[in-house]
């Protein structure tokens, strides 16, 4: 046997050991950047799908809204107010909750004898836990309330009012508004009838989505023509605006519905916000300009 020099194996063998353990480390690497991108990609189009049923959700609500209003049109002969007023002139009801009853198939235990705020109805604005014996009579007997019976627990009555967004925490805040104002369809004074919007239904927006006001579903404010920014998605200003990529969803008195353009320009979303304005506005040229869509 001869013997051989010592073979200084050791340092080999770890180098070799330790390029395994690199390629290793990089095969692991690699899987896991495959999968992040993998995942990445994923969740990019479980958003995209997320948002696009999102919108479908949130034009839904707001086509309901317009043909509950119209059902309110068709059974008062006017379109509702959007506030009710005290004697002081205080705002006490919301015409949200005036369509409530043509919007959705449930209790109405409102309180029309007390206001928006009052120490029961502030509870179904909230959303918190109800309790009715029997519907509360009035002095003639009449029940005050539309219920069928007793009742306890909370009720959704925001879900309608309500775009539900994944940024957007689900409370019970409203994001359809009215625009308030002499020259809209939404005079602080007095209701209009469909008859009274000279500017033609087809171009006269109703009912507009908004994400910059902290207004509960039965609280009677909404975005005021006076005061309001006509520019879309308005980061300074309360006005018109969304989370949906192809812009806030509006309902016009027509009920048609569409995403309004967040590029649109100034004058033509105030044209589209007055009733008797007397613009020169077709839907055919909006839809060419890309404003509706
Ligand atoms: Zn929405």
């Amino acid at each position: 046997m001869v013997n051989r020099p010592r073979v200084p194996a050791e340092p080999r063998r770890s180098s070799r050991r330790a390029s395994i353990k690199l390629a290793r480390h990089f095969g692991v690497l690699i899987a896991v950047f495959a999968i992040a991108i993998v995942g990445l990609g994923f969740a990019f189009l479980l958003r995209r799908a997320l948002q696009a049923s999102q919108a479908m959700s949130c034009a839904n609500n707001v086509t309901q809204i317009a043909l509950a209003i119209e059902s309110y049109h068709a059974t008062y002969g006017h379109l509702p107010r959007a506030a009710l007023l005290d004697d002081e002139g205080t705002r006490i009801h919301s015409w949200r909750t005036a369509i409530t009853p043509d919007l959705a198939a449930i209790d109405q235990l409102y309180r029309w004898d007390q206001p928006w705020n009052g120490p029961f109805n502030v509870r179904l604005a909230k959303g918190l836990d109800v309790h009715v014996d029997a519907p509360p009579t009035d002095e003639s007997g009449h029940p005050m309330i539309k219920t069928v019976g007793p009742y306890d627990g909370p009720i959704d009555y925001a879900r309608p009012f309500r775009c539900t967004q994944p940024e957007t925490r689900s409370d019970y805040h409203a994001n359809y508004f009215a625009i308030v104002g002499d020259r809209t369809a939404w005079p602080v004074d007095r209701p209009l009838t469909l008859d009274d919007i000279g500017d033609g239904l087809e171009n006269t927006i109703l009912v507009a989505e908004s994400h910059t006001l902290r207004v509960l579903w039965s609280q009677p404010d909404d975005l005021n023509f006076d005061q309001m920014s006509f520019a879309i998605n308005d980061p300074h200003k309360a006005g018109i605006s969304s989370l949906h990529g192809f812009g806030p969803l509006v309902a016009f008195t027509d009920d048609a519905v569409f995403h309004l353009n967040p590029k649109t320009p100034e004058h033509v979303v105030r044209a589209l916000l007055t009733a008797n304005g007397g613009e020169k506005i077709n839907r055919n040229q909006l839809l060419r300009d890309g404003w509706l869509r």
